[in-house]
């Protein structure tokens, strides 16, 4: 599903000469290469701030810590996500209040975002799933109309661009109040090991947010606030730094390697493969719309669950993402909802099938992948 090591080859002089600086110093924690990744990437998302911390998770549980939320607001976001999105809202004792997608782009559809609106309804997070933006026009749009927060999970769309109806373009993850990210493994930016960000304009938040991941501390031992204790390390900070350079050279590996899938299952019934929007329509050259954390293919003939086994007893790995809708988890059932508002999901559920997505794929492999999956579905 995911190779690394071809990445590591490519960076490996660098690693290695920055982790042994880093165990001769044992600058471990908020050590320089903490504080310069975080430069290099305000630098490079065009961002005011970036506040790393120690996971994806953590830094959307911090960047709603950072926000003026109690418990019972209602914070919506979709109900076709990972479940880390749903959790940190469950933990800090908010209301999730779960909405269907839109079936072209998997995206939180913002008809039902406005559905689900009550006098409760705090903020939206949108979750730019599988590598391209939701649609944050209509979703600001929202939030401007009912004086709502936008808190972006933009743990799988780290280097996309999203342009807006006006023609501006900009970075995924910049576009809200406050956005976060996640450099796990395998994610288009990875670390190797745990490491997170929180990203915001907002200088206030920022300063609140670096209290908060520093167990609520602005001045040594004064506790303001209740904080946690959530840091990059130095180590990851490094690997992260080596990489971030190629970050946009990664991102057009995946889009050339979804092309040329999109490509073979041109015209195959039964199978529909990504569609791109945001005016990059059939995944162009020049652009970073959909930066392809997952390739994902609907099967629309119920053989999805027979093609996956297929797939396993060929040696080709492949992900259901993501298998259950939210709002049938047995730790996110609420009264509130109707299995028949989640149309979308609830087929999606049946239908995703993702494929390998990496860096390193070659012509051959992907040739071999798109010839299993078409045999079988043909
Ligand atoms: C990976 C992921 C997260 C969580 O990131 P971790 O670093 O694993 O905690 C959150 N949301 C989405 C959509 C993700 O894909």
């Amino acid at each position: 599903m995911v190779d690394l090591n071809g990445q590591y080859e490519a960076i490996k002089d660098q690693v290695n000469s920055s982790f042994s600086t880093i165990l001769q110093t044992s600058a471990f924690i908020n050590g320089p290469e903490v504080h310069s990744f975080q430069k290099e990437l305000e630098n490079y998302l065009d961002v005011k701030h970036v506040i790393p911390c120690a996971n994806g998770t953590d830094a959307l549980q911090i960047a709603m810590m950072g926000l003026d939320l109690k418990p019972g607001d209602e914070i919506i976001t979709a109900d076709f996500t990972f479940a880390a999105t749903v959790e940190v809202i469950a933990l800090l004792q908010l209301t999730p209040v779960l909405v269907d997608v839109h079936p072209d782009t998997f995206n939180i559809d913002p008809k039902a975002i406005e559905r689900a609106i009550t006098a409760k309804t705090k903020a939206i997070v949108p979750v730019h799933l599988f590598g391209q933006c939701a649609n944050m026009d209509a979703i600001l749009a929202l939030a401007e109309k009912y004086n709502l927060y936008v808190i972006e999970d933009n743990a799988q769309a780290i280097g996309a661009n999203y342009t807006h109806a006006t023609g501006k373009k900009q970075k995924a993850g910049v576009i809200g109040h406050v956005a976060a990210t996640s450099f796990f493994p395998s994610k288009n930016l990875g670390a190797y090991g745990d490491g997170g960000a929180i990203f915001t304009n907002d200088d206030s938040l920022a300063h609140t947010l670096r209290g908060i991941v520093n167990h609520g501390m602005y001045e040594r031992y004064h506790h303001d606030v209740v904080g946690v204790n959530s840091r990059l390390d130095s180590l990851q900070a490094a690997v992260l730094r080596a990489k971030l350079p190629l970050l946009n050279e990664y991102n057009a590996k995946r889009r050339d390697t979804a092309r040329k899938y999109n490509l073979a299952f041109k015209n195959i019934a039964h199978i529909e493969t990504p569609i791109t929007v945001n005016g990059c329509e059939g995944i162009c050259d020049t652009c970073d719309c959909h930066v392809f954390h997952q390739y994902t293919l609907k099967i629309t003939n119920g053989k999805r669950d027979a093609l996956v086994k297929h797939l396993g007893e060929h040696g080709i790995p492949c992900g259901v993402y993501y298998p259950i809708p939210l709002h049938k988890q047995k730790a996110y059932v609420d009264d509130r909802y109707n299995d028949a508002d989640f149309p979308v999901t609830n087929e999606l559920v049946q239908q995703v099938i993702s494929l390998p997505m990496h860096t390193e794929l070659d012509d051959e492999q992907i040739s071999f992948i798109t010839d299993t999956v078409i045999t079988f579905i043909q």
